[in-house]
């Protein structure tokens, strides 16, 4: 939501600024405007002073459109130099001119040349004009204080809708909305005249407060003041109902929207995807493009997740081939995003496909490959990858970047090369740190992970300990798991997998009785271990199992298939093994490890999928070490690839193996 929230920033920015330009503005003075624009372009002092000479004394008009142009054209000095002549040539400056001077020196950070101006307000008796006013407001707000651009605004008698609104914004700017609601409140009370711009900063405080209740009342007043149909009061309204998580408010909202723009589709659109709708997200993209609406960048960066989170490419192609078509000019964003959507939909080939047709490979693009090559099991080629991204001269490697290659050196077990690139990294953040741990752990190094560990004094960490864990999982480190259990129980005491970790180990060591206490302590707390859940897409619709699920109408069909499985897994010697000792799903020890959630989804894959496809299956948990093992054997026994998409990582099982070379 980050890209969006900016550009919507940014669409309340100009807005805001046209409005208070406006105060500025004159009629038809385009003869001395492109004077002066020529005269800031000129540059050079000499001709700068010419520029001066040539200046009417008389028209304090051309004076101010050439400290407009200078400010505009982000000369700063230069507005203040001008203005510091103009003075020194004896010419009066008005109303106009303080605003823009004031605009200056908040912008150059002078707050004592800023004080000047409002000393020369004073003495010209511009002080109550309200261009005057709002601009001296904005100025302490920003060099100054909250607390002074307040007092000062208390006592200026001439508010209007800017006034107020530049006040809110500086409160939003301080990261207090509520405060920017409350004056937004008396702004009513006081009768001002609000306008959309009032009202779209109003309602994106709102949305950053996240109260649904004051949200629906600002859209009250919207209708009240007529401002329904605005665009930007509409866009801020559909964004703050997203923010507030209410997608149906949202939607009822949008489709009443007499006026749509991209921005409008977008919002609506990311509502969907951040909240998992990825079918209407999608829906709705095709039914913008219908609408002759031309989608940008930024909805394609938004859209692409969502295709990614499917685990299948289908409607990623689809968006591809539709900017394809579209004739749309890819930028880098957009490029790097189709990679990223590929590569989480698990098509590894189509995003080195996008990433060797990048010119100009930016950071990012190497990144996302990198991680991407890690995630699915391919460390040597995250590697390699790595040293070629290291010859490029024009690649400044990043904190992200870092951490993108050490996933690597944990995937491919290199542990030379990942304490050589740890050192490497000035600025370390425990990201880096964790992925240490995990690199140590991983090759079966307990003693030199916990000196590390105390070493770099992140023992309190929880990413570092479950990194512990996950090394104690893979090479049966059964007592040093329990240590960590404890350790995590106490550092996060409300966190239910926790203690289901601690009720699967103590079930391991068949101490029941602890196993009970476990339970009855989570029951205590009102803590509830998250269910595990497994989907697979098919024919356009998302299938979602649980664990023994018998909900699906193919239900019979998918446990004959997994008991047929079972029975030719038992005659080839290639049972599961079954160790839940450290597994942090509570349910599914309980269960047959052929009904896990994973491998109905799996089942239903394969009585559904054409022979010879891909099986791809996304789980919102950690696949368990049984169904890890029973899922190598089917795809063998099977001979499909079976990708499954677990919260840490990608599995390819092809032939009986897995590419995560049983390191998971
Ligand atoms: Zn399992
Ligand atoms: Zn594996």
């Amino acid at each position: 939501m980050e890209v969006l929230s900016s550009t919507h920033r940014q669409a309340l920015f100009f807005a805001g600024t046209s409005q208070s330009q406006s105060y500025a503005l004159h009629g038809n003075a385009r003869k001395v405007q492109s004077f002066a624009a020529g005269a800031v372009k000129s540059g050079g002092a000499v001709l700068t002073h010419k520029a001066f000479d040539e200046m009417p004394l008389s028209s304090t008009f051309a004076w101010n459109n050439l400290i407009q142009a200078s400010v505009a054209g982000g000369d700063i000095g230069h507005a203040i130099l001008v203005y510091q002549q103009m003075l020194s040539r004896g010419v009066c400056p008005d109303k106009h001119t303080l605003p823009r001077v004031l605009t200056a020196s908040r912008l150059s950070g002078d707050l004592l040349f800023g004080k000047q101006v409002h000393g020369h307000a004073l003495k010209l008796g511009l002080y109550g004009d309200r261009y005057v006013g709002t601009a001296l407001i904005e100025m302490y707000g920003w060099l100054d204080s909250i607390g002074a651009a307040r007092s000062l605004f208390d006592k200026f008698t001439c508010k209007d809708s800017v006034s107020w609104t530049v006040l809110a914004r500086l409160y939003l700017t301080e990261n207090k909305p509520q405060l920017a609601l409350d004056l937004f409140g008396e702004m009513v009370n006081s009768g001002v005249t609000i306008d959309s711009v009032a009202l779209a900063t109003a309602i994106g405080a709102c949305g950053r407060v996240k109260s649904l209740h004051e949200g629906r009342k600002l859209q009250e007043i919207a209708r009240r003041c007529g401002l329904e149909s605005d665009v930007l009061v509409g866009n801020s309204l559909l964004h703050m109902y997203i923010d507030c998580g209410s997608i149906d408010d949202a939607r009822g909202l949008f489709d009443q929207m007499p006026n749509r723009d991209v921005i409008s589709w977008t919002t609506i659109i990311h509502g969907y995807v951040k909240q998992g709708g990825f079918n209407e997200s999608l829906k709705l993209f095709q039914q913008m493009n219908k609408d002759g609406m031309k989608p940008d960048a930024i909805l394609i960066s938004a859209l692409l997740p969502a295709c990614a989170r499917m685990t299948a490419c289908k409607h990623g192609k689809e968006i591809h081939g539709h900017l394809l078509r579209s004739g749309m000019k890819l930028n880098l964003t957009v490029q790097n995003a189709i990679m990223d959507m590929y590569m989480k939909a698990s098509c590894l080939e189509y995003a080195y496909k996008i990433f060797k047709e990048i010119d100009s490979k930016d950071v990012i693009s190497w990144t996302v490959m990198i991680l991407g090559y890690s995630l699915h099991g391919e460390g040597k080629l995250a590697l390699s990858l790595f040293h070629k991204m290291k010859e490029d001269a024009g690649i400044q490697i990043d904190e992200l970047a870092y951490g993108a290659v050490l996933h690597a050196c944990v995937t491919a077990c290199a542990v030379e090369e990942g304490k050589f690139y740890f050192n490497c990294i000035r600025n370390r953040n425990i990201t880096h740190y964790t992925l240490m741990v995990s690199l140590l752990a991983h090759a079966g190094l307990f003693d030199e992970a916990s000196a590390f560990i105390e070493e770099s004094q992140i023992e309190r960490h929880v990413e570092v300990l479950r990194a512990l864990l996950d090394g104690c999982r893979i090479h049966h480190e059964v007592k040093l798991g329990k240590r960590i259990i404890e350790q995590l129980c106490e550092l996060e005491p409300l966190n239910a997998d926790n203690y289901v970790l601690q009720s699967n180990w103590f079930a391991h060591q068949e101490k029941w009785d602890m196993v009970d206490n476990s339970k009855e302590m989570m029951n205590d707390m009102g803590l509830k271990p998250q269910k595990a859940y497994s989907w697979i897409e098919h024919r356009n619709k998302v299938h979602v199992f649980g664990t023994g699920d018998v909900s699906h109408p193919r239900s019979e069909k998918i446990y004959w298939q997994l008991e047929q499985l079972k029975e030719r897994m038992r005659k080839e010697g290639l049972l599961p093994d079954l160790d839940f000792s450290l597994h942090d799903v509570d349910e599914e020890r309980e269960c047959s490890p052929m009904a896990h959630s994973e491998m109905l989804a799996v089942s239903f894959g394969l009585i559904s999928k054409q022979v010879g496809t891909a099986i791809r299956v996304t789980k919102n948990h950690r696949v368990c070490v049984g169904c890890h093992d029973a899922l190598k054997a089917i795809s063998k026994l099977e001979q499909r690839e079976v990708i499954v998409k677990d919260l840490r990582r990608f599995y390819h099982f092809r032939d009986g193996l897995c590419s995560c070379c049983d390191l998971q």
